[in-house]
């Protein structure tokens, strides 16, 4: 465009064949500042057509294939993520959820009967909100031959919400004061959900009750990109949204292993020292056990508001 007006005034002035007085050159001057004016604003109209364009492309996409349902014609499941992560989930469809940026997330794989293992390893979103319900307060019992609500995880749904990496997750955290009163630590927490801000109001709460305080000092971590001991799913430390208690007073079924079972699959002797009333102020806040698991992991508390509805 510059090129092309430049060219036209450069053939204007040849053509009349004036030869270059001071009065030609103002003139050229004024007219290149003026074509450079004009350019600079096509360039910008140019660049928001484009935005609107592609503004426009996502609407019509968002309109043509992807119907927002009415919420109660959803699966529970969907209902229950929608709900608990409002900032990160805008739509959905009968099978799939809609991040905030427009990506797609498919919910139910049509795998039916999958395995507890395949259910570890391979689980759809479905599986991770339906398979074990996750019941808020006191346990009847110790848990039932393999039921680990909340342990089933689709781990593609963790990595899009915190981060795909230990640096993306790392850019969200923060550094919070545990029980800065009694306890007066520090614990590095992510920013996403507000998880940072439920740590705050969670830890002004157990400041008020000192017979838990044992439970909560010297607590076992918060961030640690890595995956869980024993296998090649992506433990939820690496997101910044869960914590773990003193591990003085925690049990682990793999501290127990017998036979060398490493996999659990054999029968596991429940053991937890962590009081109740500790947990039932933990879940106020949206964060569920490791001592509810057959697998148990009795120090362990992560954030899943979708498993309270
Ligand atoms: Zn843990």
């Amino acid at each position: 465009m510059l090129l092309s007006i430049a060219r036209a005034f450069f053939s204007i002035f040849s053509e009349l064949d004036i030869l270059p007085s001071n009065m030609n050159y103002y003139i050229l001057i004024i007219s290149i500042g003026i074509s450079l004016l004009a350019c600079q604003a096509a360039v910008d109209n140019g660049e928001a057509s484009n935005e609107q364009i592609v503004q426009d492309t996502k609407d019509t996409i968002a309109k043509d294939t992807i119907k927002p349902q009415q919420k109660d014609t959803l699966p529970k499941g969907i209902q229950q993520l929608l709900k608990a992560y409002p900032q990160q989930l805008k739509k959905a469809t009968p099978n799939s959820i809609i991040w905030a940026d427009g990506t797609e997330m498919f919910y139910d794989d049509r795998i039916k009967n999958k395995s507890f293992r395949q259910l570890l390893d391979e689980p759809d979103l479905q599986d991770q909100l339906e398979n074990m319900p996750y019941n808020r307060g006191k346990m009847p019992q110790s848990p039932a031959r393999n039921d680990d609500p909340g342990r089933i995880r689709y781990e593609p749904f963790f990595l899009k919400m915190y981060g795909e990496s230990k640096d993306a997750v790392r850019k969200n955290l923060v550094e919070v004061d545990w029980l800065p009163q009694s306890i007066g630590q520090k614990l590095l927490v992510t920013t996403i959900n507000e998880v940072d801000k439920k740590v705050i109001a969670l830890s002004a709460e157990l400041e008020k009750h000192p017979e838990l305080h044992k439970y909560l000092t010297k607590p076992g971590g918060t961030f640690n990109w890595r995956k869980i001991a024993g296998t090649d799913r992506m433990s939820m430390h690496s997101f910044g949204m869960t914590i773990d208690v003193n591990v003085g007073y925690s049990d682990y079924w793999r501290w127990h292993i017998k036979d060398g079972d490493t996999e659990g699959t054999k029968v596991i002797e429940y053991r937890n020292r962590i009081p109740i009333e500790l947990v039932e102020i933990f879940e106020k806040y949206g964060f569920i056990w490791g001592g509810k698991w057959y697998h148990y992991d009795s120090m362990h508390f992560e954030y899943r508001p979708e498993l309270f509805q």
